[in-house]
This record gives C-alpha cells, sequence and structure tokens, in this order.
C-alpha cells in the first residue's frame, strides 16, 4: 500500500531512529526530507512545508531534560502531524437497523466506484447485514455485466436493467424490490452524453431516493486533485462521505487522501486492491503506522517514553500571544482558523481579528502576560483597553477565550498525554469533538473570536 510513500517515509524515520545526536541542523535536514516526502506523494506544497515547520517548533519548544535524545520525539511528532494530516479520525458507518437503509455511490468514471460498491456489499454482508445492490448506471456499456458478476461472485443479489435508460426507474423498482433489505447500495453513472448532465442526474436520484447518505468515491491517483474534485461534487449533493481507491498502487494516495481530509468530509473506507477484499475501514492512526512501519504499540511506547516534563507546562496569555503573532499573515494557517470560527468569516476578517488580539495582549505587562489575575484589577483593565484602542468588553473577551482555551489545553494534555503546543494545534486544528466535548461547548468557544 503505497508502497512509494511508504519507503519514503521508513527511510526519514530510521536516519531519524540512527542519528546519534539531533541538533537543530540534522532537524533541519531531517524535517526538509520529511516534507519533500510529503510533496512527492501530491501533498500540497504550502501544506507540507507548514507541517515542517510545526514540526520544527514542535520539537523545538518541548522541554526535554539534557542528556535526553531527541530522536523518539521528532517520531513521536512526525506521527501525530502525520495523523492530523490524513483525517484524524475514524468515522463508522451510520446503518440503522429496523429500516431499509439507502446508500448512493457517485464519483467520475474510473474512480472505481463499481469495485466499491461490490467490496462494501461484500463488508457488510460479512457483518450480517441484509445487502443488495442496484446498477443505476445506464451510461457505461456493461455497467450491469461488470457489476452482476461482481455481486454473483459474493451472492448478494442485484437489480438492474441493461435496456433501461432511465436510471431513476431502476432506482425506484430496485427499492421496492429491495424493501426488505437492511441496505441498498445504488451505483450510478460516472459520466454522461453531456457535460453537466451526470450532475444533473445526480441530483435528481439523490432528490428521489433520499439517501441516509451519498458517498464520494474518488481515485488515489489524482492526489491533491481530489480536493477540488470533492468540493464540485459537495455543490451538487449531500456528500456524506469519501471513499479513496487504488492506494495500494498510487504514488499520490497520501496527497489524495490529505487532500479529501482537508474538505472536511469524513473519509469512511480505502480501497487497497482490485480485489474484493481489498477494502478496509479507514484508520488513519493505524494507517499511518503501517506508512511508517512502526506498531501502533511501540507507537504509544514512543508517545510514553517522551519525559513527563514535556507534558508539564501551564498556558499563559503569553503563549496566546506568540499563537497569534506566529498567525499573522498567514493564508493558509487561517483556513484552519476558519474551520472552527465557521463560516463567513473572510480571511481578512481574521487577520483582523488576531491583529486585535494581539493590539490587546500587547498592551499588558509582562506581570501580567504571565499572572492572568492580576487582571481581576478593573484599572488594568482600563488600562489595557486604552493601550490597545479597545473597550474592556473586548480585552474581557479575549481573557474569556484564554481562560477556556487554557480549560481545554489541560484537559489535553492530561487526558492524551500532549504538550500545550500540541493541544493548542490541536484544538486550532478544529477537532475538538475528538475529544469529547459537547456541541454547547464547542459553540461557546467558536464564539469568542
Ligand atoms: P467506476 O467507473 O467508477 O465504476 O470504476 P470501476 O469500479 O469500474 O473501476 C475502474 C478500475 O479501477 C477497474 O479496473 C478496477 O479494478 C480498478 N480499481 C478499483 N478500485 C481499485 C483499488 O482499490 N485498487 C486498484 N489497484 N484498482 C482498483
Ligand atoms: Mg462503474
Amino acid at each position: 500500500m503505497l508502497e512509494k510513500f511508504g519507503s519514503a517515509l521508513r527511510a526519514v524515520i530510521s536516519k531519524i531512529r540512527g542519528a546519534p545526536y539531533i541538533d537543530e541542523a540534522t532537524l533541519n535536514s531531517l524535517i526538509r526530507e520529511f516534507v519533500r516526502t510529503l510533496i512527492e506523494a501530491d501533498v500540497k506544497v504550502d501544506l507540507a512545508r507548514e507541517i515542517g515547520e510545526r514540526v520544527k517548533k514542535r520539537v523545538m519548544e518541548t522541554q526535554v531534560p539534557e542528556g535526553i535524545p531527541l530522536n523518539n520525539l521528532v517520531i513521536r511528532i512526525l506521527y501525530e502531524e502525520l495523523v492530523n494530516l490524513m483525517g484524524r479520525k475514524t468515522y463508522p458507518l451510520n446503518i440503522k437497523m429496523g429500516k431499509q437503509n439507502k446508500i448512493v455511490f457517485v464519483g467520475l468514471q474510473g474512480s472505481g466506484k463499481t469495485t466499491t460498491v461490490a467490496k462494501m456489499a461484500y463488508h457488510l454482508k460479512k457483518r450480517g447485514y441484509r445487502v443488495a445492490v442496484i446498477c443505476a448506471d445506464t451510461f457505461r456499456l456493461g455497467a450491469y455485466d461488470q457489476l452482476k458478476q461482481l455481486t454473483d461472485s459474493i451472492g448478494v443479489p442485484m437489480f438492474g436493467d441493461p435496456n433501461e435508460k432511465d436510471p431513476l426507474k431502476i432506482i425506484k423498482k430496485g427499492l421496492n424490490q429491495f424493501k426488505k433489505y437492511d441496505v441498498v447500495l445504488i451505483d450510478t453513472a460516472g459520466r454522461h452524453k453531456e457535460e453537466k448532465g451526470l450532475i444533473e442526474e445526480m441530483k435528481k436520484i439523490v432528490r428521489m431516493v433520499n439517501p441516509d447518505e451519498v458517498i464520494l468515491v474518488i481515485d488515489g491517483i489524482i492526489g491533491q486533485r481530489a480536493y477540488d474534485q470533492a468540493k464540485a461534487f459537495a455543490e451538487a449533493a449531500p456528500i456524506g462521505s469519501i471513499i479513496v481507491t487504488k492506494l495500494d498502487g498510487s504514488a499520490k494516495g497520501g496527497g489524495a487522501l490529505a487532500a479529501a481530509a482537508a474538505t472536511g468530509a469524513p473519509i469512511k473506507f480505502i480501497g487497497v486492491g482490485e480485489k474484493i477484499e481489498d477494502f478496509e475501514p479507514y484508520v488513519p492512526q493505524r494507517f499511518v503506522s503501517r506508512l511508517l512501519g512502526i506498531s501502533i504499540e511501540d507507537l504509544e511506547e514512543l508517545i510514553r517514553s517522551v519525559p513527563k516534563s514535556a507534558l508539564k507546562g501551564k498556558f499563559t496569555l503569553r503563549d496566546l500571544m506568540e499563537y497569534y503573532e506566529s498567525m499573522l499573515g498567514k493564508g493558509g494557517v487561517t483556513k484552519r482558523l476558519k474551520d472552527i470560527f465557521k463560516i463567513g468569516v473572510s480571511d481578512s476578517q481574521i487577520q483582523h481579528g488576531i491583529k486585535r488580539q494581539l493590539a490587546i495582549l500587547k498592551s499588558m505587562t509582562p506581570e501580567e502576560l504571565d499572572n492572568p489575575t492580576l487582571l481581576r484589577d478593573h484599572n488594568r483593565l482600563l488600562r489595557i483597553a486604552r493601550g490597545s484602542g479597545t473597550s474592556t468588553t473586548d480585552v474581557r473577551r479575549l481573557l474569556n477565550q484564554y481562560n477556556m482555551l487554557r480549560k481545554y489545553i489541560r484537559t489535553l494534555m492530561r487526558s492524551r498525554r500532549l504538550t500545550k503546543e500540541a493541544a493548542l494545534a490541536k484544538i486550532m486544528s478544529g477537532d475538538l469533538d475528538l475529544e469529547g466535548l459537547d456541541a454547547k461547548e464547542l459553540r461557546k468557544l467558536r464564539k469568542f473570536m
């Protein structure tokens, strides 16, 4: 799987392992090589560089007692950043019992849709679901036969009609015929005789079927273009999740996964070969561990072996200030902030917000930055507001934001054994729900910008 990407990453890892001593120059060269590996896998150049910088920053900022080699720390941080890049989370396929779950598969011709439908049917059948398949691709010659052959081989019923040109009619009949089934998978055309036709057809199908889930199948070969492709489909249909295929062969599969993950749509499965069983739920941690050639157990050991002291330390207003400084003028990074603070916020609005926060922080004295309890004094608030050309309400809002962040960071540091930098990065990457925060808390945090 992703042989080239994996072996390039493993080469980096073994260099890290073998380095007798990691000083800044060694770290720089290791990170350069890591970034190059990402770019070769077709991860977007900006993103790859940003990850490289973050790895460096995190390594430099982690306080490791003298005499403890940095090698494991670097590997651990690479691992965490790769998992972050590749989607972080595992998402279940939501199948409700006691009803007919309808799943529509969309994607361009050749992406691996039909194969994936059969793989999914097999996967679900093995788990005890009653599965059936509908062939609604009336465009591609032989589409019916291809799916028929595949579903026959796994003993899953399939409905289609090679003589019917209207996919809607086929789907209607099929859904009717498969009323008693738990899951019905609908394979659609990936091409149309007119250019706009495919999207139109997709919309019509979605409107009629009212599916429980629409799955977009993306060919891993297309690398970072997966981002635009996923966005284009998402404009036309409510894409619930993504499956990336052909990760066995493609040199660009890593970039495709990263790009698909960057759209925010969950990647639920991956295709790793032509055979029906070459299909698996997507678990970024497991996937990255395989790429690195290190077992999850060993990675956990690495995480444990990071000195405890590195996981201590308070998140201060000074840290917040440094964070905002690092975000100034960074288009790519503000996208991440946008993910958190959501819709309708433009880059320039975010930059404006950051500048205002910085103005407030910079009007504080060093003592206040280190000891926020001093700021309970209203006169200090007034002074800071005046100094930064804001109001005491603005200053209070910032302090609230800081307190909230500090609380979350402390929780993350404890529960996930993260450094404060890593915890902040996690929060700012919009990954909060992973840590079991409820929607209300998330909304609160978002309001503070
Ligand atoms: P569709 O046009 O989207 O329905 O795509 P198909 O399912 O017909 O697949 C197109 C080609 O890709 C076929 O030759 C499949 O065998 C191949 N394919 C699909 N998934 C994978 C995969 O995960 N790995 C590899 N190596 N080939 C795949
Ligand atoms: Mg097909």
